[in-house]
């Protein structure tokens, strides 16, 4: 771990190793994606602009022989799975990028990139493609701490004896048939994996940018082959990485017949999107997340008690007409409006920021966060306003920057504040039912009262007599 500096102060560029869009996401890739969404909303909160870029690896092997199995055109599977992914990252609510290249649309980059390496002698074309030559970069294997005599060779081509070294890694494959290719200076071909990655994270964020980001799976080799392209061909790259830890699936039957796919999709039919983004998170993103529904149900769980808490304090607040909406708070520590990063850091506890800044660590702040339900929880049961209301805007703040506040977007409504409106609409529209239904009892009229209770529960709202009048809830 190191104290992080910016190249340019005050800004942040990060780039993260995105999607090979051969199929539709499975939970394992959105916890990549969940993980360093909290990077970034932490460093946004903390003050940064960042320029964020994650790329998508619409050509590759994987890709053509899913296209090849379908009899369709590798555009076509690229593109809709490319639409799968952007609904899946939607759904668990990461920031866009702000610029997300594809590698098809960035061949020329690469081919500068590529003789930029020719011209030093990091590379050698043979027999149609062109490869990296490991030999010449003596920093091999640093990051993945391995010497160049134990790495396993590249497994990335079969190259029928044309490599100097088995670990030299193509830039560059010739052409074969039914494959889409590119003229360049070395013949007809696409490129290798990793070449994509230096040409568009050098093109959008420069020659030096602050983090790369990316799964432990990649450290070796593709991490390593970007460093060796760029950093031979003359560029800084990145300066600091981080890597998040897999999803395990030791313990899970994965069959479909099973019902218990980790397909997203088939996940989101079992928890909704926040309690899937908090199951995510919940782990420090380094360590290993062992699957299994029982922690799936736990997560969700955990979120629900949040959510309760977050609910009840502001429908007891805004009915005692007490301002709870952190956004245009008048009293107290709260985060205020004005969307400055110091204020923001305002409204957070002391215990929160510190375990964010300590790489990141969401445990310890989650920790926090349950804390503050506790202590709001309790300021309810004693009718402590002013307890309620500080445990409220002060949970508000941490869950916003963990992307899990229930009243803000994209939970509450994607479209900022009219989530909260809606629920106010609702909430006026079933009370204004069950007042037509106790008009309809105090008559006698049970035929209606008996409709309207059936009518209300078919559209899904659940209510209960109790004797301090009727409450009602939607059904999950
Ligand atoms: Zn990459």
């Amino acid at each position: 771990m190191r104290e992080f500096t910016p190249i340019a102060p005050g800004r942040v560029s990060v780039y993260l190793c995105g999607a090979t869009v051969q199929a539709p996401p499975h939970i394992g890739h959105l916890r990549s994606a969940v993980c360093f969404d909290i990077l970034i909303r932490w460093l946004e909160a903390s003050g940064y602009q960042v320029t964020f870029c994650r790329n998508v690896t619409d050509v590759e092997d994987k890709i053509l022989r899913a296209a090849q199995r379908e009899g369709v055109p590798p555009w076509i599977v690229a593109e809709r799975n490319q639409r799968a992914f952007t609904w899946a990252h939607d759904a668990v609510g990461c920031r866009p990028p702000d610029i997300e290249p594809r590698a098809t649309g960035h061949i020329p980059e690469m081919i500068v990139l590529i003789r930029r390496l020719l011209e030093r002698d990091h590379a050698y074309p043979a027999a149609g493609d062109v490869y990296y030559d490991v030999r010449s970069f003596p920093a091999y294997g640093a990051l993945s701490g391995q010497r160049p005599d134990q790495m396993r060779p590249a497994e990335d081509s079969d190259d029928g004896g044309a490599k100097r070294d088995p670990r030299d890694f193509t830039l560059w494959k010739a052409a074969k048939p039914g494959e889409p290719y590119w003229e360049t200076p070395w013949g007809p071909g696409r490129p290798g994996w990793h070449l994509e990655c230096s040409a568009m994270a050098t093109k959008y964020l420069g020659p030096s940018f602050d983090i790369h980001c990316g799964g432990m799976d990649l450290i070796f080799p593709h991490h390593e082959n970007e460093i060796a392209q760029s950093v031979a061909a003359g560029d800084g790259f990145a300066r600091y990485w981080l890597h998040n830890g897999l999803l395990g699936l030791a313990g899970e039957k994965m069959s479909k017949s099973e019902g218990n796919s980790l397909l997203v999709t088939d996940v989101l039919s079992r928890v909704r999107p926040a309690e899937l983004r908090y199951y995510l998170v919940q782990a420090h993103y380094r360590s290993l997340l062992e699957f299994s529904e029982d922690a799936l149900d736990e997560a969700a769980a955990a979120y629900q008690r949040i959510e309760r808490f977050v609910m009840r304090a502001s429908e007891a607040l805004g009915r005692l007409g007490i301002d709870y909406d952190s956004g245009s708070g008048d009293a107290g520590a709260g985060p205020g409006g004005a969307g400055r990063a110091d204020d923001k850091l305002a409204g957070l506890p002391v215990s929160f920021r510190s375990a964010m800044d300590e790489d990141l660590g969401v445990p310890s702040a989650l920790a926090a966060v349950h804390a503050c339900v506790r202590d709001g929880n309790q300021a309810l049961a004693a009718s402590d306003k002013a307890g309620a209301r500080a445990s409220l805007v002060g949970l508000r703040a941490m869950l916003g920057v963990l992307g899990l506040d229930p009243l803000a977007a994209p939970w509450a409504g994607a479209q900022g504040g009219s989530g909260d409106r809606l629920r106010q609409v609702v909430g006026a529209l079933v009370k204004l039912t069950l007042q037509q239904r106790d008009a309809a009892r105090a008559r006698r009229d049970y035929a209606t009262s008996d409709a309207i209770r059936d009518g209300l529960e078919e559209i899904g709202v659940i209510v209960d007599d109790t004797p301090e009048g009727p409450r009602w809830e939607l059904k999950r």
